[in-house]
């Protein structure tokens, strides 16, 4: 069912769980669409955990290391509460996600709603948009097109790469599990975004150059996951190592990329 989730929900029968998933994720995304970023993290957490309510549903809601801001500590275990700009162009996103933390907690406190929270730290995988901004899809992308890879700043800011298939597994064991408190799921493999580029260029055989560009502004400087609760609470830490999954990631991006050349070679031909 495709509903505004800001709006009031209603879903007809039973309901075991609603997973709240609903938002914008890449940067690019975020900042083009503020207010509606803040409108489905608040709004949207709000509603999705009224209808839980009324379901008697489980309710798990997607987090984000964002919520941790531009951290000062490194790795980042749940118990760290965060260093967030309040009015920087990231906030629109980190504080919907942390409002929603607090309001998925009030729910469960108050209703006794039983809840889940995953902080997902930065992943990839098949089926990202070649257009979506984030770092892994557009080093990709320009790889593939022979186009310069675009570092942002001087590169030695740090992530780390989680494939999705073993974040989807992460979430799937939080959604059965009984821990109702913030989970952290994501790869602790920690690299620099200069060398995430140059993984690009060794796996693609892409001859592009790497250029700087700008650093957008409160972009954290660190982030790698404490994934010790993960571990200890749902057995779960990642298998799939980064060369790998970025091979598979890289492989999609490849059909992808040939897919929409030939629609617009065709859109040539028929232009003719
Ligand atoms: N980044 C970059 N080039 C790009 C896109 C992103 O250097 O073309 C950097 C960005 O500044 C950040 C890191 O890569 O330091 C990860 O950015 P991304 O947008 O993937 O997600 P974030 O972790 O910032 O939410």
């Amino acid at each position: 069912v495709k509903q505004d989730v800001t709006n009031y929900i209603h879903l007809s029968g039973p309901l075991d769980a609603l997973l709240h998933f609903a938002s914008p994720a890449s940067p690019v995304d975020y900042a083009n669409h503020p207010i509606a970023t803040m409108k489905v993290g608040s709004m949207g957490t709000h509603k999705a955990l009224g209808l839980a309510k009324d379901k008697g549903a489980k309710f798990l809601l997607a987090s984000t290391s964002e919520i941790y801001g531009d951290p000062e500590i490194n790795p980042q275990p749940e118990g760290y509460w965060g260093h967030v700009n309040t009015i920087g162009p990231r906030s629109v996103y980190d504080e919907a996600k942390r409002f929603a933390e607090a309001m998925t907690m009030a729910y469960h406190r108050t209703h006794g709603v039983p809840v889940r929270i995953v902080r997902i730290f930065n992943t990839y995988g098949e089926r990202m948009r070649t257009e979506d901004g984030r770092a892994v899809p557009n080093f990709i992308t320009q790889a593939l097109k022979g186009e310069p890879l675009t570092v942002y700043g001087d590169g030695s800011q740090t992530r780390s790469l989680c494939y999705v298939k073993d974040l989807v597994n992460g979430i799937a064991r939080l959604l059965h599990s009984s821990v109702a408190t913030p989970v952290n799921i994501g790869n602790p493999h920690e690299l620099t975004i200069q060398q995430i580029a140059e993984l690009v260029l060794r796996l693609t055989g892409s001859k592009s150059e790497i250029v700087r560009r700008p650093l957008p502004v409160d972009d954290p400087r660190q982030r790698r996951p404490d994934i010790g609760v993960a571990s200890k609470e749902l057995g779960w830490t990642p298998h799939v190592a980064v060369e790998e999954g970025l091979r598979k990631t890289i492989d999609y991006f490849r059909q992808e990329l040939e897919g929409s050349q030939s629609v617009n070679q065709l859109g040539a031909l028929a232009g003719m």
